[in-house]
């Protein structure tokens, strides 16, 4: 097919089948499962999904790929692509339509979105077994990031709470059309039981996570200002003297239940 590839939806086309086999070998997709792709592009990692699951569901902004990737899915398998922006596809409400419990969700993301892309699963995780993502290097090392790395942050903490994170292996840039300027890495995400899930309040949570990290250098102590007193921070069991950057996940929460008043 070789379209031309648009920098603007992010575009990089894998076309290395050693790691393409690598992803559908960890996703390793079943017929009883609901696989839903993300950005399926000309449809280097849908046929393969396709043809171990008998049928997948794939969400694409692009519509010049749509009506190729249809023919090209005909003999394979059952193929429904929906035309739309994934952070406005609801993935709860799509596994309720189709009576699925939860989504196994693939996709070599587009790296312009991919962060909101990861926040959007993070609200739908209820409805999501697992994630298969193909990401910047750099992002999968702040998603697996642990307290005291340079690299953690905003997004280590928000996922480690909603999910174990599990990075696979790294893919070079050649293995792309075009190369992207970084080293990637394919991650699987899994969310948490419901039984080790916190009790925090998900909106707190996420206000006094971004608070923390807002300026990095900050004491929590002066970050949270706007949210909680000194008294309460310690009542959180948190040095009010420390930096965002040397706290557990669960630190967190129960900062977040002493601002929501829990
Ligand atoms: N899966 C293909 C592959 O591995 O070769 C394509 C991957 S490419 C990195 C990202 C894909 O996501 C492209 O097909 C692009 O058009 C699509 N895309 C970009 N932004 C999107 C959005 N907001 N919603 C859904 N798909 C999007």
């Amino acid at each position: 097919m070789n379209a031309r590839p648009k920098k603007s939806f992010g575009q990089h086309f894998l076309h290395d089948s050693r790691y393409i086999d690598r992803i559908v070998s960890a996703m390793a997709p079943r017929a009883t499962d609901f696989v839903l792709e993300i950005g399926p592009g000309e449809g280097a990692l849908t046929l393969p999904l396709l043809t171990a699951a008998g049928k997948l569901t794939a969400i694409e902004l692009d519509t010049d790929l749509i009506p190729a990737l249809q023919v090209r899915a005909a003999s394979v398998g059952e193929l429904q692509i929906i035309h739309a922006d994934v952070l406005k596809v609801d993935f709860t409400a799509l596994a309720q339509r189709h009576g699925v419990d939860r989504l196994r969700i693939a996709g070599n993301l587009p790296y312009y979105i991919s962060s909101p892309i990861l926040f959007h699963c993070v609200e739908h995780f209820g409805a999501i077994a697992d994630m298969h993502f193909m990401l910047q290097k750099e992002v999968v090392e702040r998603m697996a990031a642990e307290p005291g790395s340079k690299v953690y942050g905003r997004l280590s903490v928000m996922l480690q709470l909603a999910c174990r994170v599990e990075p696979l292996f790294t893919v070079p840039p050649e293995a792309f059309r075009p190369p992207p300027k970084v080293e990637s890495a394919v991650v699987r995400l899994v969310p948490l039981a419901p039984q080790d899930r916190h009790d925090a309040d998900a909106g707190d949570v996420y206000t006094v996570v971004k608070a923390a990290f807002a300026q990095r250098r900050k004491t929590l102590n002066n970050a949270l200002k706007q949210l909680m007193d000194t008294e309460a921070i310690r009542r959180a069991g948190v040095e009010p003297g420390a930096r965002a950057e040397t706290l557990a996940p669960g630190d967190f929460v129960r900062l977040a239940k002493i601002y929501g008043g829990q």
